[in-house]
Order: structure tokens, then C-alpha cells, then sequence
């Protein structure tokens, strides 16, 4: 590629803030890890068929701390690991150890399923790692079972009760993916569990993004629907405001609890106008929109001895294309990605 090095812009390259053509700043990046993930969740991964990627297609950790490095040069400031399942990556809080100590990163968090917390909390903690989120979708093992497609709900709560051993990472935060007629016997049990434990339990919106191709916009149990649910059966919920226009979840507390319930809207409420994400595939593909279909093969700069300077102009180039928005509420304009939720990393 050509780069672009007239009147002394090698710099301004690598070190100005990294924004799009509407204007918004990127400040968020979602690596993932790994593909491979010990649950089938059933509005993520088929029950089996995925083919893995394999050790030498996916970033090396090496390649994974120089891209952050970068980008945090560029004005990210939170890094989020996710996957498939981040912890079954071998060596994974190496990885976080290496990227904690990069200077400018404000938040660096993990993405879990949580099944292999129990055993992995304490040296994630050790690491350096300051916050996390759980996905959990039932407090019913049954129905756990069914959503995950494994029996493992006891093993994610020991994990979750772990955790607390570990004040440095924190908050808690539970993740449930709300689908009706699955979620509606949930709400209740989870808005006690926040009232009960300073958890913050978010719940979010089920999006178009299932292997097997089930999502359907009646399956979409809405942040509103499930609020009004909580209201009725448990209490009134305050919000609590924020000050960062890219928050995701527009929070709430009970006057007496110790947790907060978080809502993530992306279908009935999007929130693209204030997205400041850009995200990277395991196997180095930059995606600047969940939904996207343009990748940028971050990998291939990477291994063919690029310099910083020509990996930042790509990044900048990419950046620029970032979409306004998903058309998941524009009929006909949407066009599903290839890709599932895991293949992505959420
Ligand atoms: N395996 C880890 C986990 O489950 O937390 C990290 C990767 S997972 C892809 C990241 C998040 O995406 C999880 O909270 C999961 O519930 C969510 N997710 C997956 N598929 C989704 C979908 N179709 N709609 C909404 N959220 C989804
Ligand atoms: Fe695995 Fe997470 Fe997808 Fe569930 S949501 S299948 S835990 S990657």
C-alpha cells in the first residue's frame, strides 16, 4: 500500500485520534481471542458444524499487544477480550498481564461465559484484569441447560461467587440475552439477584446474529417490555444517569438494592449515533460495525513486516468506512452477515 508521507505525516498517523467520516471517535476496541467456545448457546453457535480456525490463523499474543498498543496511540482507551469463550484461550491472562501495562489503556475487560472462572479468577485478577462481564441467561438449570446447550449452571455461579473474592475487578456485571418466551420467567429472579448482590445485571436485546438463522423480530423481548415486567412484579426501578454518550445500557437501581439492572437496547433503541467500537476478529479481521459486512485483514499487514506507520494509515483508511448504522429495522436494507455472534466476538 501506498503511504501516505508527504509534509511530515508519519506522526500525525499513529498518534492522531482515530474518527470516522460522521465524526465519531473510535475509543473502544472488542479483540477476540479465540473462535472455539465450550457452550452451544442456541442464538449463537449451531449445536455443531463450526469449523475452527486453526493456531496459526488466529493472532498471536504478540501480534495482539502490538495492534493495542497502536490503537491505544491512536485514542482507544478500553479494550474488551471476548470470543467465543476468551478463558479457554491457553495462556489467556499472560495476555491481559502483557496488555495492562500499556500505558493509556483505561479499561481493559473480559467477556465470559464464566464456566472455567472458578479456577482462572485469581490468576485473571493477578493479571490485572479490573472488570468483567458474566453471560448468564437463566438462574433455572433446565432452562440453562437449554439456552447453552450444557448442563453448567452451578459451575458459572461458583464462578460469580468467586469473583467476589477479587475487588479489583469490578463492577460484576451478568449479561442475559432477553428472547420472548424465554426470558419473561427470568426477569424476576435476576432483578431480585441485583437487589440481593452488587451485581449489575444487563440485559440485551436479542440481534440477528445466530448461526442457525432463527432470529425473528417477534423473538425480540424489549428492553421496555421487560422494565415494565420488573416494575409490576418486583418494584420501581430509578435510573441512574450517565455522563458517557457511548454507554450501551441506560441503567437502573432499586431504592434499596445493592446491584443495578441495565437495559441494551440495540434493536428497539439503537444507539449507533454515539458508537465508538471498532472490533477485531480472532483471526485479525477489523470489523467497524457488529453487522458489517467490509473486513480489513489486519492480520496480513501485521505478517508482512509492515511498519506501524502503514498498519495505522490501513486502520485510518478502514475507519473511514465505518457504517452509520445497522439496518436491522429497515426492512429489505438489511443484509445478515456470514458471520455468528462467535465468529465475530461480541
Ligand atoms: N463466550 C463469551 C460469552 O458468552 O460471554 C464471549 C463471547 S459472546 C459472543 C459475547 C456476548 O454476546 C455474550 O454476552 C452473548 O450472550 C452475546 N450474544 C451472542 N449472540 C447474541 C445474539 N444473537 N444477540 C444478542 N447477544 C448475543
Ligand atoms: Fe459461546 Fe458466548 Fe456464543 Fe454462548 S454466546 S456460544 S458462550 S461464544
Amino acid at each position: 500500500m501506498e503511504m501516505d508521507t508527504n509534509s511530515g505525516n508519519v506522526a500525525r498517523l499513529t498518534r492522531e485520534p482515530l474518527h470516522d467520516s460522521f465524526g465519531r471517535f473510535i475509543r473502544n476496541v472488542r479483540i477476540s481471542v479465540t473462535d472455539r467456545c465450550n457452550f452451544r448457546c442456541v442464538y449463537c453457535m449451531p449445536a455443531e458444524g463450526l469449523e475452527w480456525l486453526k493456531r496459526e490463523q488466529i493472532l498471536s499474543f504478540e501480534e495482539i499487544e502490538r495492534l493495542t498498543r497502536l490503537l491505544v496511540s491512536m485514542g482507544v482507551n478500553q479494550v474488551r477480550l471476548t470470543g467465543g469463550e476468551p478463558l479457554v484461550r491457553k495462556d489467556l491472562p499472560l495476555l491481559i498481564s502483557r496488555l495492562s501495562k500499556i500505558e493509556g489503556l483505561k479499561s481493559l475487560s473480559l467477556t465470559t461465559n464464566g464456566v472455567l472462572l472458578k479456577d482462572m479468577a485469581k490468576d485473571l485478577a493477578e493479571a490485572g484484569l479490573t472488570r468483567i462481564n458474566v453471560s448468564c441467561d437463566s438462574l433455572i438449570r433446565d432452562k440453562f441447560h437449554q439456552i447453552t446447550r450444557r448442563d453448567d449452571l452451578q459451575r458459572v455461579l461458583q464462578g460469580l461467587e468467586e469473583l467476589e473474592k477479587y475487588p479489583t475487578i469490578t463492577p460484576i456485571k451478568v449479561n442475559a440475552v432477553a428472547m420472548r418466551g424465554f426470558t419473561e420467567e427470568e426477569v424476576v429472579p435476576f432483578a431480585l439477584l441485583a437487589r440481593r448482590k452488587p451485581y449489575s445485571i444487563r440485559f440485551i436485546e436479542f440481534m440477528p446474529l445466530d448461526a442457525d438463522q432463527l432470529w425473528d423480530r417477534e423473538m425480540v423481548l424489549t428492553g421496555d417490555e421487560l422494565k415494565a415486567i420488573i416494575e409490576r412484579d418486583v418494584g420501581k426501578l430509578v435510573e441512574i444517569p450517565s455522563d458517557d454518550p457511548a454507554e450501551t445500557a441506560t441503567k437502573y437501581r432499586f431504592w434499596d438494592g445493592k446491584g443495578e439492572l441495565g437495559f441494551i437496547n440495540p434493536v428497539s433503541h439503537p444507539f449507533c449515533r454515539n458508537c465508538d467500537r471498532i472490533r477485531m476478529t480472532a483471526e485479525g479481521k477489523m470489523l467497524t460495525c457488529l453487522f458489517g459486512h467490509i473486513e480489513t485483514d489486519l492480520k496480513a499487514v501485521l505478517r508482512s513486516g509492515a511498519s506501524d506507520e502503514v498498519l495505522a494509515e490501513t486502520i485510518r483508511r478502514a475507519v473511514l468506512q465505518k457504517e452509520l448504522k445497522h439496518f436491522i429495522n429497515d426492512g429489505e436494507a438489511f443484509k445478515r452477515t456470514k458471520r455468528n455472534m462467535s465468529q465475530i466476538g461480541g
